[in-house]
């Protein structure tokens, strides 16, 4: 097993980090084993994280096999088809298509990073703005390139776009994925023209009901995800770069685990859970498990400092 420690908060670079719980996997994950894991909450924004986490290698090992994107059995022993999977997330994208095409800067490319097989761009389309799908899962880029999109495989930490390009980065359930979201989301932000987009989806919330009552059986918790924001986290990393928030979902209802019976059954489950403490098993999928985030780039992205108009005022000695 490889993991590795971090003495700081992987979301505000702050802390410290003090313990919160640890948890294992009902099967191994890849490189890491079962657990137990340690989830660990920084005492200065409130972000949980995994620590000891999966250093670089074993997230990349992870995310480009190809057997990612192959069917397999979810928390509850369900087949699932990843490929079909993705394209019942069509309800809750939407939302955040309409969203992104209402605020859409008229230039500037737009940066799908962990684009999976592409519908995120795809329902973007007839914006006039280039479209990128970064995905560096051949298998799933394979399918964002059937769809007609431009792809890079590169990984997240590799991007250079030039400065002020991007009219909307887009990060659909891959920022918590990043071994250190701080320092990329540090970077990317720079990349945005001046009232560009930023889109970051399927932040869990290690504070919303699902969590509290299920704790260690939360089934979002998960090496591979490894850091957990909650919206006062995300606030304050976004406002002191001049990103405004203009909208928070928190999507149920158009994933592929949201219905009004699912919604029914996933109660009673929690009451039950509420009443025995112990029972086994893991928590149902529940609204404000995770939330997603638009903001807009307020602030201009060039340099304020300009040359002195008149130098002899700014240094005329203080009088005394
Ligand atoms: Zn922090």
């Amino acid at each position: 097993m490889v993991l590795e420690l971090s003495p700081i908060c992987r979301w505000c670079g702050l802390g410290p980090l003090e313990p919160r719980l640890s948890f294992s996997l009902p099967d191994e994950a890849p490189g890491v084993g079962r657990g137990p894991f340690e989830l660990q909450a920084c005492a200065e924004c409130g972000t949980w994280q995994v620590n000891p986490h999966p250093g670089l290698a074993v997230i990349r090992r992870f995310f480009e096999d190809p057997r990612r994107w192959a069917p397999a059995l979810d928390p509850n022993s369900r087949p699932v088809d990843p490929l079909r999977r993705a394209e019942e997330r069509l309800g809750e994208y939407r939302r955040y298509a309409a969203a992104l095409k209402a605020q859409l800067p008229e230039r500037g490319l737009i940066l799908d990073v962990g684009a999976g097989t592409g519908l995120m761009l795809s329902l973007l389309d007839g914006v006039p703005n280039p479209r990128l799908a970064v995905e560096p899962n051949p298998a799933a880029a394979a399918e964002a390139a059937r769809r007609g999109l431009q792809v890079s495989g590169q990984w997240a930490e590799e991007l250079r776009p030039p400065f002020g390009a991007l009219a909307a980065l887009i990060m659909n359930q891959s920022l918590d994925h990043l071994v250190r979201p701080d320092l990329f989301l540090g970077r990317a932000l720079h990349w945005l023209a001046p009232g560009g987009l930023v889109l970051l989806s399927g932040l869990i919330n290690p504070r919303s009901l699902a969590a509290r009552v299920y704790g260690p059986s939360h089934r979002l918790f998960h090496p591979f995800h490894q850091v957990y924001p909650p919206p006062t986290a995300v606030r304050r990393l976004l406002a002191p770069w001049g990103l405004e928030l203009t909208a928070v979902w928190k999507p149920y209802f158009g994933t592929p685990y949201g219905s009004w019976r699912q919604l029914l059954s996933a109660s009673a489950a929690m009451t039950v859970r509420l009443l025995r403490p112990g029972a086994a098993g893991p928590s149902p999928a529940f609204p404000g498990s995770c939330a997603a985030y638009l903001a807009r780039k307020t602030l201009l992205t060039r340099s304020l400092t300009f040359p002195d108009p008149n130098p002899t005022c700014s240094r005329r000695p203080v009088e005394t």
